[in-house]
């Protein structure tokens, strides 16, 4: 039985058992406010002893579904504070304990993402793995997962607050547990549903977050706003005079996409290949100088930072400068940066949450008095090659 480690993502393998089927059933549960809770009442252990099973009746059901059910046992966890050496050995020390009570006879399969990135749940990526995992085991012998018997009980499960009609029950801190399941394709159970056997949950007591919900149900795409945006846009590709385009948004809001889209043609200034800002506004100056148009797809929230920019048109100057505005939503951008780092095979880094906080604390709203010609609101418009590429997003979105 061994730890292993591969980037970011830590599992625990127990020994090579053969399953001797072509077909197997996961049975598969979130780890903490699922199996087990802190016996200090904290959120977080606070150490390795810090722990009791969240059910008196879970490490029977563990074994039964091993030893009756032949299922195969595998936990999924989002272990985000372990990425340090000390917390991790606490975490493994804890699972070494937690398998022990079970019993060593039961093999049971442990994944946890200990980053905020590509294998963190709600992405299936660590079913992706132990996929791989099981079917190495089975030297070279392809199994297939039931899919139909297979399920997954986690507490992330988006219930609104005092969903069980007692009045200080809090609402899910997110639905990250029922969206991997769905995901996956698998059954869904709360930890009350799964072990306590009360009734599945009615459907008006949990809902999917509102990033997801626009994809389950996605609005009509020609409404009038875009087709104004639309209009906006194509008066500044006919015009034939150079001109500034300064975009303002969050990381991961779209700017990119959209601007080389639209303006293929424009000397394209950016902080992250260009470096530093000197750079920037150097590049940004030379291309107006010489007639150029310029468009600058940085973050931009000041005033401060804008004005930089609009103040290399001088004050004589007959170019004109657009404020393209990205007002993307937060989980969106979230999404969409976790999205991009997971599948840029490592060429592209996540942004840090501290570069979010940053842009909401200098945001400023941009206005006519800094100099623009026109302010135009960019509402974000997702264009999937693929529905696998879509459902792949999905799989980010917290
Ligand atoms: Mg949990």
């Amino acid at each position: 039985m061994v730890w292993k480690k591969e980037g970011t993502l830590v599992m625990w393998l127990p020994e090579n058992h053969s399953h001797n089927i072509k077909t197997v059933s996961i049975a598969s549960f979130d780890l903490d406010s699922t199996l087990i809770t802190t016996k200090s009442g904290r959120v977080f252990a606070k150490s390795a002893e810090d722990w009791m099973w969240w059910s008196s009746c879970i490490p029977l059901q563990l074994r039964n579904l091993f030893l009756q059910e032949q299922k195969i046992v595998v936990i999924f966890t989002n272990q985000k504070g372990c990425a340090d050496y000390v917390k991790l050995s606490i975490f493994q020390k804890k699972i070494n304990s937690i398998l022990a009570t079970i019993g060593s006879d039961i093999p049971i399969y442990v994944f946890a993402a200990t980053a905020d990135d590509w294998y963190r749940k709600p992405s299936t990526q660590m079913w992706k793995r132990m996929n791989e995992i099981l079917n190495t085991q089975q030297h070279g012998q392809t199994f297939s997962i039931d899919i139909n018997s297979s399920f997954y009980v986690g507490d992330a499960a988006g219930r609104h607050a005092k969903w069980d009609n007692n009045q200080k029950t809090k609402a899910d801190f997110s639905c990250s547990d029922r969206q991997f399941a769905r995901s996956l394709g698998i059954q869904f159970y709360t930890p009350e549903e799964y072990f306590l056997k009360i009734q599945t949950l009615d459907s008006k007591l949990w809902s999917w977050p509102d990033s997801l919900k626009m994809f389950l149900s996605p609005p009509s795409p020609s409404s009038t706003s875009s087709s104004t945006v639309e209009r906006d846009i194509q008066i500044i590709k006919d015009r034939n005079k150079p001109c500034l385009i300064i975009c303002v948004g969050m990381s991961a809001s779209g700017k990119t996409t959209y601007v080389l889209e639209h303006f293929p043609s424009f000397v394209y200034v950016n902080q992250d290949t260009l470096k530093t800002k000197k750079k920037c506004l150097s590049v940004a100056k030379a291309a107006l100088d010489s007639g150029q148009s310029v468009v600058i797809d940085n973050t931009n929230p000041s005033s401060a930072i804008r004005s930089e920019y609009i103040e290399l048109i001088g004050k004589q100057s007959s170019i004109e400068s657009f404020c393209l505005c990205f007002d993307t939503p937060l989980h969106i951008c979230l999404a969409l940066n976790r999205f991009r780092a997971s599948t840029s095979n490592g060429e592209r880094d996540r942004v840090s949450t501290i570069a979010y906080n940053i842009f909401k604390k200098k945001f400023e709203k941009p206005t006519l008095k800094e100099g623009f010609t026109t302010i135009i609101s960019i509402p974000m418009v997702f264009k999937w090659k693929t529905t696998e590429e879509q459902k792949m997003f999905e799989q980010f979105i917290q």
